[in-house]
C-alpha cells in the first residue's frame, strides 16, 4: 500500500459518505493524503469514513488532517462553498475526486425533464462544476494539480431505462479529455476511473439479493462484482505521481465487463 507522490496530498472527494467515495477517502488518507470528506446528507456516513481514514492513516504512520464538509453538487453555490472552506483551512488543494452520483431507473419516453435534469445536475454539471472550481484553483496559484472523474462502464454501454445516468456518464469521458487537453500545458492533468457492477449501497437492489447478484455476476468475464477498494486503487494511482504521464484517459475497472462477456464463445457455425 505506497503509491509514490501521495503523502501529504490535499485532496477533497465528493459523496465521500458511502460506497466508492468512502473507499477512497479512506485509502487516500492511509496513503497519507489530507481528505476532505464531502456528503450531502448522510452526516454519520461521512464520520464512519472519516473515522476510518483515520485509522488507516495511524496504521501506516501518517497523520492527515480530515474535514467533514457538508454540500450538494447539484448546487454551484454549495461547491463554492466546499472548495472555499478547504481552501481556507488548508491553503489549498492538490486532487479533486467527482465521485458524488445519483441513478434513476424509468422507460426514457416517460422520463420528466425536472428528473432527468436531477441526474445530470449531480452526476454531470456537479462534476463539471468541481472540476471547474479545481481548475481555477491549480492555475491561480501555478502548481499541479489533477482531477479524477468518477464515471462507468455506461460511459460507453448504453443503458437502457437509465438515459439519463448514460448520458451523464458519456457526457464525463468527454468532460474528462476535454479538460486534459485544454489544460494539459498547466501541470493539470484530468483522468476517469469506470467502475463495472460494484457492492454499493447504489445498487442495493442486488447487492442483498443472491440470485439478482448471480444473474448480475453472469455477465461479468471474470465472474464477480468490483469491490470499492478495487475502485479506490485504481484512483490512488490515477491520483500519484506513478501517473504523471496519464490524461484524458478513463480506466475501466469491471472485470473485463467492457469486453463483452456474450462474444467468449464463438456466435455462428
Ligand atoms: P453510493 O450511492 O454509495 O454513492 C454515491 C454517493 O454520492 C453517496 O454518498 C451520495 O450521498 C452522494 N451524493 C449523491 N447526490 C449527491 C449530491 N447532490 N451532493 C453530494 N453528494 C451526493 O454509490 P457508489 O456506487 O459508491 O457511487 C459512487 C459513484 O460511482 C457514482 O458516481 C456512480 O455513478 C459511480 N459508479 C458506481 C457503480 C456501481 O456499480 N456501484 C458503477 C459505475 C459507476
Amino acid at each position: 500500500m505506497t503509491v509514490q507522490g501521495l503523502a501529504g496530498k490535499r485532496v477533497i472527494v465528493t459523496g465521500a459518505s458511502s460506497g466508492i467515495g468512502q473507499a477512497i477517502a479512506i485509502r487516500l488518507a492511509a496513503e497519507g493524503c489530507h481528505v476532505a470528506i464531502n456528503y450531502r446528507s448522510d452526516l454519520e456516513g461521512a464520520q464512519k469514513t472519516e473515522t476510518t481514514a483515520q485509522e488507516k492513516a495511524a496504521h501506516q504512520g501518517y497523520e492527515v488532517k480530515t474535514r467533514i464538509i457538508q454540500a450538494d453538487v447539484s448546487k454551484e453555490g454549495d461547491i463554492l462553498s466546499l472548495v472555499n472552506r478547504v481552501v481556507d483551512a488548508w491553503g489549498g488543494f492538490d486532487v479533486m475526486v467527482c465521485n458524488a452520483g445519483i441513478q434513476m431507473e424509468v422507460p426514457s419516453h416517460e422520463l420528466t425533464a425536472a428528473d432527468f435534469d436531477k441526474v445530470i445536475g449531480v452526476n454531470l454539471r456537479g462534476a463539471y462544476l468541481c472540476a471547474r472550481e479545481a481548475v481555477q484553483h491549480f492555475l491561480q496559484r501555478e502548481q499541479p494539480g489533477t482531477i479524477i472523474n468518477v464515471s462507468s462502464v455506461h460511459e460507453i454501454i448504453p443503458r437502457p431505462q437509465y438515459i439519463s445516468y448514460s448520458i451523464s456518464k458519456g457526457g464525463m469521458g468527454n468532460l474528462t479529455r476535454t479538460l486534459a487537453l485544454e489544460y494539459a500545458r498547466s501541470g493539470i492533468r484530468v483522468n476517469a476511473i469506470a467502475p463495472g457492477a460494484t457492492e454499493t449501497p447504489i445498487n442495493d437492489d442486488w447487492v442483498d439479493d443472491p440470485d439478482k447478484e448471480a444473474a448480475v455476476e453472469k455477465h461479468i468475464p471474470m465472474g464477480r462484482a468490483g469491490t470499492p477498494e478495487e475502485m479506490a486503487a485504481a484512483t490512488a494511482f490515477l491520483a500519484s505521481d506513478e501517473a504523471a504521464y496519464m490524461t484524458g484517459q478513463t480506466l475501466y475497472i469491471d472485470g473485463g465487463l467492457t469486453l463483452y462477456a456474450d462474444f467468449r464463445k464463438p456466435w455462428s457455425a
